[in-house]
């Protein structure tokens, strides 16, 4: 698959993520962003790899960049151990 078609794919998926979930999870108000749990960086890229840094799970709607980092888990390596192991057996069971 191309960079491209990646690329359009992942924004594609952000959308629709936001389609289905249009309040911000730390305090309902409407949501204008996707936040990512585990950061999206080149480095846990690399670690986790996009099938678990672009899953639904990883993802959460926010209100805005307090409530992003609120939902950002990235300091917490048992928080973001959990989560993998959940991400991980989520995508084995599709
Ligand atoms: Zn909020």
């Amino acid at each position: 698959m191309t960079r491209e078609r990646k690329k359009f794919e992942i924004d594609e998926h952000k959308r629709e993520f936001l389609s289905r979930n249009q309040v911000c999870e730390i305090c309902g108000k409407p949501a204008t962003q996707l936040a990512h749990r585990i950061p999206q960086t080149e480095t846990n890229l690399r670690i986790y790899g996009p099938s678990i840094i672009h899953h639904d799970l990883n993802l959460a709607a926010v209100c805005g960049l307090k409530h992003n980092a609120a939902v950002n888990i990235g300091r917490n390596p048992e928080a973001v151990k959990a989560l993998v192991l959940q991400i991980r057996r989520d995508n084995d069971a599709r």
